[in-house]
């Protein structure tokens, strides 16, 4: 027998008891199985077990089932954090279906074209958006089963406990065959154009699950705030995250600071997720809602970049931060700004320094570079050089739905293109600088508008910041800056503001123009840089 084959031999293959197709469905059997009497669901009044989860999962999937949904077909859901959500998280891909859950700010014309888009056979909405599902419905122009997350029905759909009630808790489900079959279809906000179906895989959902188990630290005493969209890439992952380390999930229909606070402290919540913005509004929250808690809540931000003075902010209230960097692509988290040894000795400011870069990849991620786009060489760890962050992992959609050209672009040569230009520091960690239809060039200089803003974010009058191009017929673009002073802020003017960033930037990034106002924001708590640099255009 020759050494290759000797540990290839034919008794030495996969067997059913040896190898199963990766799938986060085992989290909920499992936690059912292990902890059926645990809280799994916090929603308001409501509560279930691990046990009920699971039925009312299992039902789902043959009510479902019943109605001729299986395998390839897509289910859309329209609602907010609610538990009828995260019941579709298994229920859906228990009878083998695509969960495509809507993003709930979109409009009427956008919700439409994803149901058209992504063929959605039957659509679940909760009460609060059914004139919005109305419209939707109205502008496709067809009709689909409708399931009403509501008492009394007003669009004719069937209520979701009747739905329920069609299922069997009791059916068998059937673990999907194959691991790359799809779990979920995500739409990217689509800035520019039509917005592109991210299609996950159940492999990918099950192990970037993992990797966020493990970077957030989750465990059975674990108790979960849902403040990030469940729609934005399946609340990255957190959905099945927190079901496989049998925490308690909280729901929350929607954030704001006094419910958050108030959550934190009547569940002892130990753990959420959310954008910068999220953790802006906590710091900046009225002084009668804040409430004290004794238990550490450990708080994983990103979407967008968490300014330092931000993660000082919260590290201050008792928050402690986590920094997680990802696409959509990528079923959210690919890096984590991993803490070293000795951080906890630096001066806040300093640390906050450190963690706001986006850092090294979780464990799930295969591999992550820098390089020059041209050449895909590496840039130098010179934390100066920009380049573009490229990934292989098998943390990757499978790619876009009916779109072979926009997912063979973004996969080219063998690496999946982030969009995202970013440095390399000496010690291995990634810092973004922009993404690149973001960038500011200034007389041939890139200025990166993310450290514009980090240097207004430390102005002590400033709680937000946004710096775009303004075109220049001098210099090409000139930075011009967007911000909304704090509640309480003392007066100042755009010559405070330039007179402040002289001393903290190279004068060729200071804004040139500075315009206070609200800063417009994206469903998942981006600034809406697109719709600033049209204003940007209008400032004289
Ligand atoms: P959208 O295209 O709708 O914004 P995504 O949620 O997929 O959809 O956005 C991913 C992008 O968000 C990344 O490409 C990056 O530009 C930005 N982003 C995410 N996390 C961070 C972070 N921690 N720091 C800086 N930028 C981030």
């Amino acid at each position: 027998m020759s050494a290759e084959d000797r540990y290839d031999a034919p008794h030495l293959r996969r067997n059913a008891a040896n190898f199963a197709a990766l799938s986060p469905l085992v989290f909920l059997r499992r936690s059912a199985a292990v902890y059926p009497e645990k809280l799994a669901i916090i929603d308001g009044a409501a509560r279930f077990t691990y046990g009920e989860f699971y039925a009312r999962s299992c039902r789902l999937a043959s009510a479902l089932k019943g109605r001729g949904i299986g395998k390839g077909d897509t289910v859309a859901v329209l609602a907010p954090n609610i538990h009828p959500l995260l019941e579709a998280h298994f229920g859906v891909p228990m009878a083998g279906a695509v969960l495509c859950a809507l993003n709930t700010r979109l409009d009427a014309a956008g919700l439409a074209f994803i149901l058209a888009h992504g063929e959605a056979k039957l659509l679940i909405a909760d009460r609060e958006f059914l004139p919005l599902a109305r419209a939707a419905l109205e502008k496709l122009g067809s009709s689909l089963p409708l399931v009403e997350i509501a008492e009394s029905p007003s669009l004719g759909g069937t209520p979701y406990e009747t739905f329920l009630g069609e299922g069997d808790p009791a059916a068998p489900f059937a673990m999907p065959g194959d691991e790359w079959q799809a779990i979920a279809l995500n739409y990217t906000s689509g800035t520019t154009g039509n917005p592109k179906g991210v299609v996950y895989h159940h492999r990918g959902a099950f192990l970037n699950a993992l990797g966020n188990v493990l970077t957030f630290g989750l465990g059975p005493d674990s108790v979960y705030l849902w403040t990030l969209p469940m729609f934005h890439c399946n609340g990255w992952t957190y959905s099945w995250a927190v079901t496989a380390a049998a925490g308690t999930h909280v729901c929350l229909r929607r954030v704001d600071p006094e419910r958050v606070f108030a959550a934190i402290a009547e569940h002892r919540v130990t753990h959420l997720c959310g954008a910068p913005i999220v953790l802006t509004m906590l710091v900046h929250a009225p002084e009668r809602v804040k409430r004290r808690f004794e238990q550490v809540v450990e708080v994983a931000t990103g979407g967008a970049a968490p300014p330092s003075a931000v993660i000082e902010a919260m590290e201050k209230m008792g928050f402690r931060i986590t920094h997680l960097y990802g696409l959509t692509e990528s079923y959210g988290p690919t890096t984590h700004c991993a803490a070293q040894e000795g951080w906890e000795e630096l001066p806040l400011a300093e640390r906050a320094r450190l963690m706001a870069r986006q850092g090294v990849r979780h464990v799930m991620l295969e591999r992550q570079r820098v390089v020059d786009p041209d050449t895909m060489e590496d840039v130098p760890a010179d934390a100066k050089t920009i380049g573009e962050v490229v990934l292989r992992s098998n943390t990757l959609m499978k790619g876009y739905l009916k779109n072979g050209e926009a997912t063979e672009e973004v996969f080219d040569r063998g690496w999946f293109h982030t969009g995202d230009l970013a440095v390399m520091h000496e010690d291995g960690y990634i810092e973004i600088k922009d993404r690149s239809k973001d960038i500011i060039i200034s007389g041939g200089e890139n200025i990166s508008s993310l450290e514009v803003e980090e240097a207004l974010y430390r102005h002590p009058q400033v709680m937000e910041a946004a710096v775009v191009a303004k075109p220049d017929a001098f210099w090409g673009e000139t930075p011009c800056a967007f911000i909304t002073l704090k509640p309480d802020a003392l007066p100042t003017t755009g010559e405070d503001i330039i007179l402040f960033c002289r001393d903290h930037l190279a004068h060729f990034k200071v804004p040139r123009h500075v315009v206070f106002g609200l800063l417009p924001k994206t469903s998942t708590g981006k600034i809406q840089k697109y719709e600033l640099r049209e204003r940007a255009k209008e400032v004289s």
